[in-house]
């Protein structure tokens, strides 16, 4: 099952052969900026099922300041029409995909929403999926507690 993505205006298009997950909508505020909603939802892709079919020399990045530690925010965008995209990335076996650029249902539903403390103050969560704060989050994906200097003001724009 192949399922095709494109950004805005088309020049940048890629296609899967398989969304693994998670399909997380992350609330944080970068994540915010990136989207211009209250969260973006991004889909985990393994890299051996991605490949870009047009375009790839339109992308361009925007690193944001690391807030705590490598690796940083980086944000691939098109630099004809602005919109959000993927891009494999050396250090990761998987890539975050936007999950509203696929032309197609990927077959998988979110599975959670991150960064919860992050929600803007005219939406809410009105679904049943599980919540994870910045601090739960990090717990559940690497097992440790938070380190010091992990703060919600830290995280926020700066
Ligand atoms: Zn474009
Ligand atoms: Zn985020």
């Amino acid at each position: 099952m192949t399922i095709t993505g494109s950004c805005l205006c088309g020049g940048v298009s890629f296609e899967i052969d398989e969304a693994s997950g998670p399909f997380e909508i992350c609330h944080c505020n970068r994540c915010r900026k990136v989207s211009g909603g209250s969260g973006m939802p991004v889909i985990g892709v393994r890299k051996e099922h991605f490949r870009f079919t047009a375009g790839e020399e339109l992308i361009r990045t925007y690193t944001a300041p690391v807030l705590y530690r490598p690796p940083a925010y980086i944000v691939p965008f098109c630099s004809v029409c602005g919109s959000p995209l993927p891009l494999p990335n050396d250090d990761f076996d998987e890539l975050e995909i936007p999950a509203g650029l696929l032309d197609a249902d990927p077959g998988i539903k979110p599975d959670k929403h991150i960064f919860v403390e992050f929600l803007p103050q005219w939406d809410s969560i009105d679904d049943d999926l599980p919540t994870f704060t910045l601090e739960q989050i990090y717990k559940h994906r690497t097992g440790n507690d938070l380190p010091p200097g992990f703060t919600r003001k830290q995280h926020g724009t700066s």
